[in-house]
């Protein structure tokens, strides 16, 4: 589409009309002349965000081709999904810069983690752990301002869900993140891995499943944030089920799976601040940033709150901007108000990308 385009509705959250025009894909407060109309009425959304979607990831295991991240990056647009932060990717991304019409992507380098403790072919393993606060340095400078560790996993020898890292090395190592001026990360499951990563000053958590009283005060203490992807932890049922040789793994992955809408329910009462993040990638498909928005909702946010943890609040939380003049034009609009309990609908009824616009 060429010439100027002009949008009417309300924002949120502040529930205000609005009028936006787009020129050369940049975003306008002003009045321009001569610009089509393609919205009359609706709500008018910052492009949504999900904070934790790795488009490197192929659905069922193993590492995306060019033409895979291209057809997962198209998915998540048609979702609404127009900013992602990849939580860990095996490969480089950075050839969807390229394409202009492509959600932008918050790259967190390579997942770290040690020999037999994460997924194959997927991390970067450290056979001696006290090397980590460098290999953190090294994919801070690597990725957009974030690095994701393994915090915990199956421990064989254990038979459960064990910590991967002493508090020692961690400490050490998020400093040296912060140093490079990026934040960090980790996937943790269990409940010991949170105490030492929160502790140690880690910015942000993910999955959370086993957060207990004590490390819901530490994450308030610290402000740290917590992304719990919902529909992934709907999948540790089949973990668990798949886990034979190691039947206090299994019972305690289905106890954290049993429990989790309390769990995040009472860390998001306590005031931790809660992002929308599908997991998208090995065991999630893509596009599915509405069923987390539900989940969301599911576990005690309100539809607006769930609404700005993927939408206006995930954006100011990664430093991008929402629907601000001067900025490319990243927007979704719902004809309906989407403040509903059941979420959203899985598409929205128009998006706008930089020049591009696109209908269901
Ligand atoms: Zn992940």
């Amino acid at each position: 589409m060429t010439g100027a385009l002009h949008l009417i509705g309300r924002t949120l959250p502040d529930d205000q009309p609005v009028q936006l025009w787009v020129v050369d894909g940049i975003l306008h407060t002003e009045p321009v002349a001569d610009a089509t109309t393609i919205c009359e009425s609706g709500w008018i959304l910052p492009g949504l965000v999900d904070a934790h979607c790795h488009v490197g990831i192929r659905f069922g295991g193993g590492h995306t081709d060019h033409d895979e991240m291209v057809a997962d990056a198209r998915v998540e647009r048609e979702a609404g999904v127009l900013l992602l932060r990849d939580a860990g990717s095996p490969v480089d991304t950075r050839i969807l810069d390229a394409y202009e019409d492509l959600p932008r992507i918050i790259r967190a380098g390579r997942h770290l983690a040690r020999p037999k403790r994460y997924i194959r072919d997927l991390s970067i393993d450290l056979a001696d752990p006290e090397r980590l606060p460098d290999a953190v340095a090294e994919q801070a400078r690597a990725g957009d301002g974030w690095v994701k560790l393994v915090g915990d996993w199956i421990d064989r020898e254990v038979g459960d869900l064990a910590p991967l890292w002493s508090p020692e090395i961690l400490k050490a190592a998020i400093d040296a993140a912060h140093a490079e001026g990026a934040r960090v990360t980790a996937h943790v499951f269990g409940e010991q891995a949170l105490v030492d990563l929160v502790g140690a000053g880690i910015d942000c958590i993910e999955h959370g499943t086993g957060l207990t009283d004590e490390t819901i005060e530490m994450m308030v203490e610290h402000d740290t944030a917590l992304v719990p992807t919902l529909i992934n932890i709907e999948t540790f049922p089949q973990i668990a089920d798949g886990a034979g040789k190691f039947p206090r793994y299994a019972d305690h992955m289905r106890d954290l799976h049993r429990r989790v809408a309390d769990t995040i329910g009472r860390a998001h009462d306590a005031g931790i601040r809660i992002f929308a993040g599908t997991d998208a990638g090995g065991s999630i498909r893509h596009g599915r940033i509405a069923d987390e928005i539900a989940a969301l909702i599911g576990v005690g946010l309100s539809p607006l709150e769930a609404l700005g943890a993927a939408s206006w609040d995930a954006r100011e939380w990664l430093g991008r901007p929402g629907l601000e003049p001067g900025q490319r034009a990243d927007l979704v609009v719902y004809r309906e108000d989407p403040r509903t309990p059941a979420g959203v609908p899985d598409h929205p009824d128009l998006t706008v990308v930089g020049r591009h616009v696109f209908r269901p």
